[in-house]
């Protein structure tokens, strides 16, 4: 205990442990991480940046780039820090599953943006109860037949994974959907978004960007369904550097003509452009089968047995338990609480009833850029 520097603004002026006097405004509330008081609110006036830091060495409010989807309105709400590196922050009067984000203040991920950046940054991840399966990264050269086999996987389980529908500058085939197979987008709106810090990753393929935003998985995880992404492998290795934590797959074809011979009989390319893809497929081919960034090789011969052997990887021939582990029962968070911590437990106090809410975060996991997942939620008491 003890490790809560937080303070609520039940007064317009708060005094701090550190000397500090600062005048916040009604539903802010300070937390204190050494010199920097973060102060959180006026997410309710879209004006409001949501975040501002005072710096006490050098006696200056500083406004942050702030990274990830921040939460929607709320007014009232507690924080506690965990580990000086997030602030863990619950709404009050709120449903569990929307009442608990994180403010990333010092996390790896927040750290490399501020070098990026060259200025103060945070970014907000929204805490997930529960714990939905690893995300599947799928990657191989152009041709190889992943489209086919993440179709086939959809199709057989609907309701279990969500394709993550990347950005892309190259024009659309005859048959594909924008906001289905792909954001269709420009190279100038493209950069800017980049800037921006709204995509997980991206990469210049075959001549044109494509890239998977922050959105696009988060989107598929609010669903409740895993995540598959279709991306070549600078992506991976992007991914694989990120927290998304999931399961890497490389499918390889048969032979290189056999590669040679899909690709042109899918119909959906020019020459050159079929020449190009190609002349990339060499690349990729030899660093996916030798990088050590995918956790699995899978030659995708016989189409069946490519499947097959791929359901097996991810628990789906009955050899393991599939089914998502998503705790699904809502708590209601009350008008008023206090935080406390013990360990890796968050006691939520109301004061009201005997009845105590316990946030366990011992298998959190993840974080920005995306949620924060393995979350669980309880009650203890009457
Ligand atoms: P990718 O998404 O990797 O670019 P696709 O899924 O579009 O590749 O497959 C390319 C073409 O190869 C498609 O016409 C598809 O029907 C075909 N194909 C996929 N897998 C096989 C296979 N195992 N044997 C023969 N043809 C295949
Ligand atoms: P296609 O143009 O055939 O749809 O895709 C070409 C290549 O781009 C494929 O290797 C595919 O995996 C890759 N790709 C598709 N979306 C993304 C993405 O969001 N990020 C990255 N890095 N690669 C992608």
């Amino acid at each position: 205990m003890g490790e809560a520097p937080a303070f609520i603004a039940d007064d317009l002026h708060t005094s701090f442990s550190n000397g500090l006097h600062l005048k916040l405004n009604e539903f802010e509330t300070a937390t204190v991480i050494g010199n920097k008081t973060y102060v959180i609110g006026g997410i309710n006036d879209p004006t409001s940046t949501g975040v501002r830091i005072f710096n006490k060495s050098t006696g200056n409010w500083v406004i942050p780039t702030i990274l990830g989807t921040k939460p929607k309105a709320f007014k009232g709400h507690s924080t506690i820090l965990l580990n000086k590196d997030r602030i863990l922050i619950i709404k009050t009067n709120s449903k569990s599953n929307d009442s608990i984000w994180f403010l990333e203040v010092d996390t790896q991920f927040v750290e490399d943006q501020k070098k990026k950046f060259e200025t103060e940054v945070v970014a907000w991840s929204k805490g997930v109860i529960g714990d939905a399966e690893r995300p599947i990264v799928i990657s191989g050269p152009s041709g190889v037949g992943k489209g086919t086999l993440i179709n086939m996987l959809m199709k057989e389980f609907p309701s279990m994974f969500g394709f993550s529908v990347s950005h892309t500058t190259r024009a659309p085939r005859e048959k594909e959907e924008n906001g289905v197979h792909y954001h269709f987008t420009n190279r100038s709106v493209m950069e800017e978004e980049i800037k921006a810090g709204k995509f997980l990753e991206f990469a210049a393929v075959h001549g044109n960007l494509y890239g998977t935003s922050v959105e696009a998985v988060e989107v598929v995880a609010d669903a409740g369904k895993r995540c598959i992404l279709d991306i070549d492998v600078q992506g991976a290795r992007s991914v694989r550097a990120s927290s998304l934590e999931a399961i890497f797959v490389f499918i390889c074809p048969p032979s290189f003509e056999e590669l040679e011979k899909r690709l042109r009989e899918r119909g959906t390319e020019t020459e050159e452009q079929i020449q190009k893809r190609l002349r990339n497929a060499k690349a990729e081919l030899e660093q996916g089968k030798s990088s050590g960034l995918f956790d699995h090789v899978l030659v995708n011969d016989d189409l069946e047995a490519c499947y097959e052997r791929l359901k097996k990887i991810l628990g789906l021939d009955g050899s393991s338990d599939a089914t998502l582990k998503t705790q699904t029962e809502v708590f209601d968070l009350p008008m008023d609480f206090s935080l406390s911590k013990i360990n890796e437990k968050i006691l939520i106090n109301s004061g009201i009833d005997e009845r105590r809410i316990v946030l366990d975060l011992s298998s959190m996991k993840g974080g920005a850029p995306g949620r924060t997942r393995g979350l669980c939620m309880y009650t203890t008491g009457n």
